[in-house]
């Protein structure tokens, strides 16, 4: 019986290695398939920008988008930069990746704004900065040379970093984002609240805008002590003097809590996700237009 509980042991655990060995297998296939398509994909076109609008908390109005990354993978489909922006990151790739996303995203806000200027209608776009692009000496030419080729004022972009961003070198950083704030450029601080930076960081940088992370937003329906904590970091933004934004709003309750505690922009699934520009311009930019004109 012994033998028998022995002999079973081995075979399972056999089974149990094989089984992660094949897994194990299976990811470093897929790593290694990212890892060549990315060198390729810009070259090729395959990158898109998604965009989702930021809404005003109390009037709905339209106030500007995020563009957020997809890679239509010719074998995988559409990925979300989760499965390889951090891989472009590893491999040296994120400095080309997020140029092109900031170009192509200063590009098509300039087509909307000339679409919408006959309705003296302005709208930002906010990019996504990761953290090695932060710390290059280049990132400040970068936006200078993009919004001259694009020419998007300086004061419709926006520039969402992510607090861990904000750690190395804060002192010498600070002086990069001044000098980028000094363009008219707006600083977010993205995911806040989840972050690994000290508090006191965010006094040394010029950040404009707080967004709240969605995992705040998410736990306030059943949550007591989820619905103060969301309302302290309001309150929070609110007092430090900065705009703030809640994002993740799914539902119809999560934004009225918002609503009455203060935050200014409300951001989720609820009233947009993120889509293609043709889509956004159809959802969201025309409309704008046809207001204008009644
Ligand atoms: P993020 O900047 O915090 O963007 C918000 C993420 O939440 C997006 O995921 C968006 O699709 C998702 N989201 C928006 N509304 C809702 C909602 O109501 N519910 C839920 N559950 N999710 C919502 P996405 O597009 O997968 O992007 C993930 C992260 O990848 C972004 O987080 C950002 O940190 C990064 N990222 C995206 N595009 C770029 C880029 O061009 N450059 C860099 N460096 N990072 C990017
Ligand atoms: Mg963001
Ligand atoms: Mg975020
Ligand atoms: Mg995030």
């Amino acid at each position: 019986c012994a033998d028998i509980a022995m002999y079973r042991a081995k075979k399972i655990g056999r089974n149990q290695i094989q089984f992660y060995s094949e897994e194990l297998a299976r990811e470093v296939r897929f790593r290694n398939r990212i890892e060549m398509g990315l060198r390729t994909a810009l070259e090729r076109d395959e990158f898109r920008v998604f965009y989702q609008g930021k809404f005003d908390a109390i009037s709905g109005e339209l106030l500007g988008m995020e563009a957020l990354l997809r890679w239509q993978h010719p074998e995988d489909g559409l990925l979300a930069p989760d499965s390889f922006l951090p891989i472009a990151e590893e491999i040296g790739l994120i400095d080309e990746i997020g140029e092109w996303v900031l170009a192509q995203a200063c590009a098509q806000t300039v087509e909307w704004l000339t679409m919408l200027a006959p309705v003296g209608k302005q709208l930002s776009v906010a990019v996504n900065l990761s953290p090695s692009q932060i710390i290059r000496e280049t990132l400040y030419q970068t936006i200078v040379r993009v919004l001259q080729q694009t020419g998007l004022p300086a004061s419709q972009l926006e520039l969402e970093l992510t607090e861990n961003a904000l750690i190395e070198e804060p002192l010498e950083l600070a002086k990069v984002l001044e000098r980028i704030a000094a363009l008219g450029v707006v600083l977010s601080l993205d995911d806040f609240g989840t972050g690994f930076s000290s508090l006191e960081h965010i006094k040394y940088f010029p950040i404009n805008v707080l967004k709240i992370d969605k995992s705040f937003v998410a736990s306030v329906e059943q949550d007591e002590r989820g619905k103060r904590l969301l309302s302290a970091l309001i309150n929070f933004a609110n007092g430090f003097n900065v705009v703030s934004v809640a994002e993740g709003i799914e539902t119809e309750a999560q934004a009225q809590f918002c609503r009455e505690r203060g935050c200014n922009l409300l951001q989720g699934y609820l009233y947009c996700r993120p889509i293609r520009p043709v889509d956004f311009e159809v959802q969201h930019i025309l409309p704008l237009l046809a207001e204008g004109n009644v």
